[in-house]
C-alpha cells in the first residue's frame, strides 16, 4: 500500500516513521521498516497500527542512514507479523517492500522452493527477496533487472542488501513511486506527501523505469540498465 525509503546523512528511522505516517491516510493493515545498521539487515514490523511497530523500535532503535519501509494493506496472506513487510531472502541479506499483486507467485513459490528456498510468509510478495537472492552474482541493480523479466502483475518496490549497503533499488510498473531529490540525500515514496516535507523535486519513475540510489546521486535505468535521462518535477502545491 504505502512505500517510503532514505538515504542520507540522517538518522533514518525517525525519517521513515514520519514518511509512514505521512501515508496513513492511504490505510493499511500493518506496518515495517528494514535498515542496514553496521552491514546487518535489520527488520522490524507489526500487524495493526504503526503505533505498534513503534513500540518494539523502543524496545531497540537502530542507528542507520538507508532503509525502506511499509504499510500493507494485505491481498496475499492475512494481515499478520510475519505476512507483514519488508519481506527477507532465506538468510536475511535481502530485504524487499512492495505494494501490488505478483500475480505468478505460486508458480515461482513453488520452483524458488524446489532449490532449496525456504518461504517464512504466505504472501505473494516474499518471492521477490528469494528471486533476488536467485540472481545475485555481485551486483543487485542487475539482479533486480532479472528479477523483473520472470515477475507478472503489478509493483512498486525497493530493496536493499547488506552486500550493497549504501544502495536502494526501486523498480515499477502499475503502481506509483518516486524520489525526492534532496541535499545529500534521497528519499522514496510510493506518493509525493511522503516526501514533501524534506523536498520539492523529484524524478517520478515511469513503468519499466529502475532507480539505484545511493547518497552520491540517482540513476534511472530502463529495465535493460541503458541509462534514462529524467526531468526534474518540482511540486508547486503544499500537502
Ligand atoms: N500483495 C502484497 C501483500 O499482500 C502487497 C499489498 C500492498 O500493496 O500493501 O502483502
Amino acid at each position: 500500500c504505502g512505500i517510503v525509503g532514505y538515504i542520507g546523512p540522517k538518522s533514518v528511522v525517525p525519517v521513515l516513521i514520519d514518511g509512514l505516517k505521512k501515508l496513513e491516510y492511504r490505510g493499511y493493515d500493518s506496518a515495517g521498516i528494514a535498515v542496514i545498521e553496521q552491514g546487518k539487515v535489520l527488520v522490524a514490523k507489526s500487524v495493526g497500527r504503526l503505533s505498534k511497530l513503534e513500540e518494539k523500535l523502543d524496545a531497540y532503535t537502530p542507528e542507520a542512514n538507508i532503509g525502506i519501509g511499509h504499510t500493507r494493506w494485505a491481498t496475499h496472506g492475512r494481515p499478520s507479523d510475519v505476512n507483514s513487510h519488508p519481506h527477507t531472502d532465506c538468510t536475511g541479506v535481502i530485504a524487499v517492500v512492495h505494494n501490488g499483486i505478483i500475480e505468478n507467485y505460486l508458480e515461482l513459490r513453488e520452483w524458488l522452493e524446489a532449490q532449496g528456498h525456504k518461504f517464512k510468509s504466505e504472501t505473494d510478495t516474499e518471492v521477490l527477496p528469494h528471486l533476488v537472492e536467485h540472481f545475485y552474482d555481485g551486483d543487485l541493480e542487475k539482479a533486480v533487472q532479472q528479477v523483473i523479466t520472470k515477475i507478472e502483475g503489478s509493483y512498486a518496490m525497493a530493496v536493499i542488501s547488506k552486500n550493497e549497503p549504501d544502495k536502494i533499488v526501486a523498480a515499477r510498473k502499475d503502481s506509483p513511486l518516486v524520489v525526492g531529490l534532496g541535499d545529500g540525500e534521497y528519499f522514496l515514496a510510493s506518493d509525493i506527501p511522503a516526501t514533501l516535507a524534506h523536498t520539492r523535486d523529484n524524478f517520478i519513475l515511469n513503468d519499466g523505469e529502475i532507480a539505484v540510489i545511493t547518497a552520491d546521486g540517482v540513476k534511472i535505468t530502463d529495465t535493460q540498465g541503458n541509462k534514462i535521462t529524467k526531468e526534474v518535477f518540482h511540486v508547486q502545491w503544499d500537502a
